[in-house]
């Protein structure tokens, strides 16, 4: 049986009093309304984590992630994070390969594996991000784009290690944009990257990772998108900031 996860990534929103607020809200809510079997995430920037996690800790449901790590595990690059660090403060995950990551910081897919390797290694489990942009969703190829994304960060894993990868699929030009992909564009995408991982690690290993979709998901699609057989939960960018709409997206199973 895979997890069903909603994770929130904050990015670089929220004050520290207005991000413990939000964290407030959120373990009341989930604590209220939140039955089912669901892990809910909360990604937020790198000064809040352990304040965060001290709000969340005994809560239900409720873990922490980093939203980047670096790609060395430790040592003089000023104002960098470690994934030791990320979990001496309490994180479980840590996103890796962000396209905002990819693009505005020029990471790179061997980069992302280094990263990857380093969260393992430190007990955190990555919620590895991939996607493609507009102009390679306008192309056939679209999907080869993304299965290529996976096999260069993360096939060298042994299937140990990759067991514990949680996939996010995030079309680009659907990511603050209010273009949500349609269901048979997120079904499609992420029963392509499970057959994918198949091929390369067996049907009982990709039946069993989750796959979860980012991209202007909110409480009005997700629903449906978390409907489709292979969509396993969201990656959440603007719809996390609201205690109200992340909390009803994590209900949308
Ligand atoms: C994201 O950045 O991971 C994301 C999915 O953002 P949004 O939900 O705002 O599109």
């Amino acid at each position: 049986m895979r997890k069903k996860i909603v994770a929130g990534n904050w990015k670089m929103n929220k004050t520290q009093d207005e991000g413990l607020k939000l964290t407030s809200e959120i373990v009341n809510m989930v604590g209220d309304e939140v039955t089912g079997d669901v892990t809910v995430i909360l990604a937020p920037p790198f000064v809040h984590l352990a304040q965060v996690g001290r709000l969340i800790a005994g809560a239900d449901h409720l873990f922490l992630s980093g939203q980047n790590c670096n790609d060395h595990a430790g040592g003089a690059y000023t104002g960098e994070v470690s994934a030791a660090m990320l979990k001496s403060v309490g994180a479980d995950y840590v996103i890796i390969g962000h396209s905002e990551r990819r693009e505005y910081f020029q990471e790179t897919d061997a980069q992302l594996a280094k990263k990857v390797d380093l969260a393992l290694e430190n007990g955190l489990a990555p919620i590895f991000c991939c996607g493609e942009s507009l102009e390679t969703r306008e192309n056939d190829d679209y999907i080869a784009f993304v299965c290529q994304q996976l096999k260069e960060s993360l096939f060298h894993l042994p299937a140990a290690d990759l067991s514990k990868i949680v996939i996010a699929y995030e079309p680009i030009w659907a990511i603050g944009t209010g273009r949500t992909a349609s269901s048979e564009q997120a079904q499609e995408m992420h029963a392509a990257l499970r057959k994918y991982i198949a091929a390369q690690y067996g049907e009982e290993l990709a039946e069993n990772l989750s796959i979860l979709y980012g991209g202007s998901a909110k409480p009005a699609n997700a629903p449906e998108l978390f409907a489709c057989a292979d969509v396993d939960g969201g990656l959440i960018g603007g719809a996390s900031l609201q205690s109200r709409d992340f909390v009803d997206i994590v209900k949308s199973f």
